[in-house]
């Protein structure tokens, strides 16, 4: 399908939309000052912003210590339209109508699910429903459909995935049949990244890590997500931790995601205990118990993490990590015994912390990549 919504902007007018997002308060002077522009071009740029519908002109600044008038302060117009984010988990779909500035209007929540290519076509369209039903009017409706694969996406498409045969599911088929919007797919942990540096942090390099069934990574450095040449960039599941270890379905032994994911531990737990199912509240309430074999699988948990989060900081240096996982955010305990594990002399200085948007980091991060498509934009700070 023809993608009607795209917007080629100048470098320039990219620059301008981008500054007024990432700061409040912004006049056209401070733009003139802080792109080096004329206050003429300034002034033409916005002006075409303003008749995109893009920027709204609010109240009067203070004026300047020159005298004169008091300036004319920009804003972000946020509800200028629609997006989509739809989360495909192994065994749950969720589902995100926002603004664009991230307020929520609906969400739509299912689980557990089957992954195949009925279930998707069904969930799919019940989502496009619902929210079509209710879609608020704006200036430009919904700009895209994002769609969050757990599993290595390159170009927009799915290229690998370990544990459940996600290539054979023809996900942005489905979505395009089902809606007239532009579809865009892209790794779900490289999206929690994105959602994390807009709406979490003021920090340029950021990781996100996601731990579901396996453990994937987005990597943000000087605002910019790293894909790498075949869209494997963050599969720290698979960096390999112990030499002929256990066999992991990527062809390798002993990757960090056999000893790490959420999925081992509760499985291990599982077998201790011979229990039928464990999850993240069952492991709280006995390792706050201090049963012994909580205590002990939670702590190989977060020496094996560690191992790997050390040599992401060894290859990155980011500024911040950021732990997705229903088990570190139960047991929060975990992050300190993480951050105990972390003793080399570099990794002082990161910060390690559970995500505050959880669930959600994935489907706004999807918000994130809609804006960097329709609005030609790079880098977008949307804090509070
Ligand atoms: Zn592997």
């Amino acid at each position: 399908m023809e993608n009607l919504h795209y917007t080629r902007r100048t470098p320039n007018e990219s620059l301008c939309l981008e500054l007024i997002m990432n700061n409040r308060n912004l006049s056209r002077a401070d733009l003139a000052t802080m792109t080096g522009l004329t206050k003429a071009t300034v002034s033409v740029i916005v002006k075409k912003l303003i008749e995109d519908y893009l920027v709204l002109e609010t109240g009067i600044g203070s004026s300047s210590n020159a005298g004169g008038r008091k300036p004319i302060i920009l804003k972000y117009n946020g509800k200028a339209g629609l997006s989509i984010s739809i989360d495909v988990g192994y065994n749950y779909i969720n589902a995100l109508l926002t603004y664009l500035d991230g307020e929520e209007v609906s969400i739509f929540q299912k689980k557990p699910i089957t992954l195949d290519e009925e279930t998707i076509k069904k969930y799919f369209a019940e989502i496009f429903t619902s929210f079509n039903e209710i879609l608020p009017k704006t200036n430009y409706g919904v700009i895209g459909v994002v769609l969050a694969i757990h599993g290595p996406v390159y170009n927009g498409d799915i290229i690998f995935t370990p544990h459940h045969n996600l290539e054979q599911i023809s996900f942005r088929q489905i979505a395009e049949e089902l809606s007239d919007y532009p579809v865009y797919l892209e790794n779900e942990a490289n999206l929690s990244a994105l959602g994390e540096y807009t709406f979490t942090s003021d920090s340029s390099s950021l990781i996100s890590i996601n731990m579901h069934s396996g453990i994937g990574a987005g990597i943000v450095q000087n605002g910019e997500l790293q894909v790498g040449s075949h869209g494997f960039a963050g599969e720290i599941g698979h960096q390999i931790v112990v030499m002929n270890g256990e066999k992991c379905p990527c062809g390798n032994h002993g990757c960090l995601e056999m000893y790490a994911a959420n999925k081992v531990c509760f499985e291990k737990f599982a077998q201790i205990k011979s229990m039928d199912y464990v999850n993240s509240v069952i492991l709280r309430e006995y390792y706050q118990n201090n049963d012994p074999d909580a205590v002990q699988v939670v702590k190989e948990n977060c020496q094996y993490l560690s191992i790997g989060i050390n040599n992401l900081i060894a290859h990155y240096d980011p500024e911040v990590i950021v732990l997705n996982s229903s088990l570190y955010r139960e047991i929060p305990d975990m992050i300190q015994q993480l951050k105990g594990s972390l003793k080399n002399r570099f990794s002082n200085k990161v910060i390690v912390r559970n995500s505050s948007l959880n669930d959600k980091a994935t489907l706004l991060g999807g918000l994130v990549l809609n804006l960097q498509h329709f609005l030609d934009v790079e880098r977008v700070k949307l804090i509070g």
